[in-house]
């Protein structure tokens, strides 16, 4: 695992769909799960600095994309962890209703062959445990860790913000591919509820930005942010 601060790391290794994991007192808690087949790599990296699957507890998902969710039910068989979703992802979750893509899109042929080029499967159904929403505080992760919705990538998309680290789980409400961008267009059915929601974290001291793509954002980060979130 990859040190963020203190009892925050980056699961390593893995291809797509990026894993964070944090450490208190009762054992481990994951922010996503990644892709179908990944609970092999997390299961290697944790096993690198002592854990493994059973020291989950809990498991925190952003939005139910198969890059998030897809090791979920693996990972849940394997630790018995409990599972946090907002309202609107759990049935996406649970397997009962397909992810909502924006109007008109469909997967063709050359899509699905690229995902599973980059690894993104299927999302065998799992179980949601816990359903959170705006406001909602999880104390037994981090003492001051909220949930916040940020809605348009996913109408559930939820992200997890500590404001005495100044540290943000964003999810795929913001991307950084190279430079800080709009999550992908063909999997957001409301880009400009997603712009809003962007605008909205812009507006929160932010020290530490954790992506579900790209690197952690260490430096700088709120201005840049306000900065990204200025121009759309
Ligand atoms: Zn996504
Ligand atoms: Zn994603």
């Amino acid at each position: 695992m990859q040190k963020i601060i203190e009892g925050v790391y980056t699961i390593v290794g893995l291809v797509t769909g990026r894993v964070y994991v944090i450490v208190n007192g009762d054992g481990l808690t994951l922010i996503d799960a990644s892709v179908e087949g990944a609970e092999k790599g997390i299961a290697r990296d944790l096993a690198r600095s002592g854990y493994s699957l059973k020291d989950i507890r809990r498991i925190l998902i952003t939005h139910a994309h198969p890059d998030h969710i897809g090791a979920l039910a693996a990972l849940v068989k394997a630790s018995g962890a409990q599972v946090y979703a907002h309202a609107l992802e759990s049935p996406i979750v649970r397997g009962e209703k397909p992810p909502v893509r924006p109007e008109g899109y469909k997967d063709s042929e050359v899509a699905r062959r690229l995902f599973r080029l980059i690894g993104i499967k299927d999302m065998p159904p799992a179980s949601v445990d816990c359903e959170v929403r705006e406001g909602d505080s999880l104390p037994e992760v981090l003492p001051d860790l909220q949930v916040i919705e940020a809605p348009g990538h996913a109408y559930g998309q939820i992200v997890f913000y500590s404001p005495s680290s100044k540290l943000l789980f964003c999810g795929d409400a913001i991307t950084r591919f190279g430079r800080l961008g709009l999550p992908l267009a063909q999997f957001t059915p409301d880009m400009a509820e997603a712009k809003r929601s962007i605008k909205k974290l812009a507006e929160m001291p932010i020290d530490i930005l954790c992506f579900g793509h790209g690197v952690p954002m260490t430096r700088n980060t709120s201005a840049r942010l306000r900065a990204f979130a200025a121009k759309l």
